[in-house]
């Protein structure tokens, strides 16, 4: 496949192939317009150390250009255990959480610095909470880009750590993910820096997330029945959709598996317009009350973004969900109890949600599911209701020896 430019998702308008962000006529979501389609079995024959196993998919011209830190090809592992305590015979989970740094969004970062580089941005500039930052900085200093980033102001200081090492210069903006959303997009159009925000502004980043239904598809050898994905404004979602219908078309897969978003209660502008059985999401105005930060996103001033998103939902005979914050640390806790796997709450929202899909018996207990676990949970360490760390010290074996006895009787 070769890029040649890209066409509104809204409007049809084409564009040639540069650094656009947005469709000019309408602020509508771009997409990735390929000259060549066709797409052979060989693909999953390729042995690659990390998505690149993938660039015939991806946009970039010259291999020379590729900037990669080694994310993709993360696990897929089957996990009885979770899905017998949750009710489903074959669950599988995505570990995004083992990418360079820690999330999905390395996939997303690595193809837009790389398209930064083909096409000579003169620096980056993006809005994050927290995961695309450290994933925005990473590969800019990977590239020798000059990056910056907005970065709303309830972000905790431990997230500006490594940016701030990595050298992308952070500003805290005041309000919430949309204000510095917003702003990233005016300066990058006043100044001509590149817009990585990981939102539908840059058409190029949800390119790298397709990678993710690649992978899914070589590693299962079948298609799921059901992709569980957490979601803000969606461009995930719209990727693996987009991913798995490119493979369709082209007779690589069975068919095109069905998405399941997931939205925490307190932010949920995409899964109440499902809800409410309309097609057009309309802005969250309530306040955002979510420990899930990574995914709560109120599409302020760019609500057409979720309805892109929720048109995906629909094409694949997806549903959205949302959860409560409580129903998140449960399931936050049960993924790390039973299959080892310690997420953040914006990533044990896909746990969450697959339980609650099955109460609203939206998904079969048959069916074969796999949960996208988005990010890791060592940069927040969120103890999900569990008892708070020990702080008494003890100086001898004495009271571990009783310990362990104890056990050992019952
Ligand atoms: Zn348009």
């Amino acid at each position: 496949m070769k890029i040649e430019g890209y066409t509104c998702s809204q409007c049809g308008q084409e564009y040639k192939e540069s650094l656009l962000q947005r469709c000019q006529n309408c602020q509508g979501v771009l997409e990735p317009l390929y000259s060549e389609k066709k797409i052979s079995r060989a693909i999953f024959s390729s042995q690659g150390e990390n998505m690149w196993a993938f660039r015939d998919v991806l946009p970039i011209r010259l291999d020379d250009h590729i900037v990669t830190l080694g994310e993709g090809i993360t696990p897929l592992i089957l996990s009885s255990r979770l899905g017998e305590k949750i009710g489903i015979e074959r669950l599988w989970l995505k570990l995004e959480t083992v990418n360079p740094t820690g999330t999905f969004k390395d996939r997303g970062l690595s193809v837009a610095m790389s398209y930064a580089v083909e096409h000579g941005a003169k620096g980056v500039i993006g809005a994050s909470s927290g995961n695309a930052l450290h994933a925005q900085a990473a590969y800019a200093a990977s590239a020798g880009v000059p990056s910056v980033a907005l970065v709303p102001e309830n972000v905790p200081q431990t997230r500006l750590c490594q940016p701030i090492v990595t050298g992308t210069k952070i500003f805290r903006i005041r309000g919430n993910y949309s204000k510095s959303h917003e702003l990233a997009s005016i300066l990058s159009r006043k100044v001509g820096w590149y817009n990585t925000s990981t939102t539908y502004e840059n058409p190029i980043v949800p390119e790298g997330y397709k990678t993710v239904s690649y992978e899914i598809s070589q590693q299962l050898k079948t298609s799921p029945d059901w992709v569980v994905i957490p979601v803000g404004a969606g461009p995930l979602l719209a990727a693996c959709a987009r991913g798995f219908t490119e493979l369709y078309e082209n007779g690589l897969v069975s068919k095109i598996p069905a998405m399941l978003g997931i939205q925490p209660n307190g932010c949920a502008p995409i899964a109440r317009a499902f809800a409410q059985q309309k097609s057009d999401v309309t802005a969250w105005e309530e306040p955002i009350e979510t420990n899930a930060r990574g995914i709560a996103d109120p599409l302020r001033g760019y609500s057409q973004d979720g309805t892109y998103t929720l048109k995906w939902v629909h094409y694949t005979a997806g549903a959205m969900v949302a959860v409560s914050d409580k129903a998140i640390a449960q399931a936050g806790k049960l993924l790390a109890e039973v299959s080892g796997v310690y997420a953040e709450p914006s990533a044990a929202a896909s746990v969450a949600g697959v339980t609650e899909a099955l109460r609203l018996g939206l998904i079969d207990p048959s069916s074969l599911v796999v949960c996208l676990i988005t990010g890791s949970g060592f940069k927040e360490n969120t103890t999900f209701g569990s008892p708070s760390v020990p702080t008494e010290i003890f100086e001898s074996e004495k009271n571990v020896l009783d310990w362990l006895v104890n056990q050992s009787r019952t």
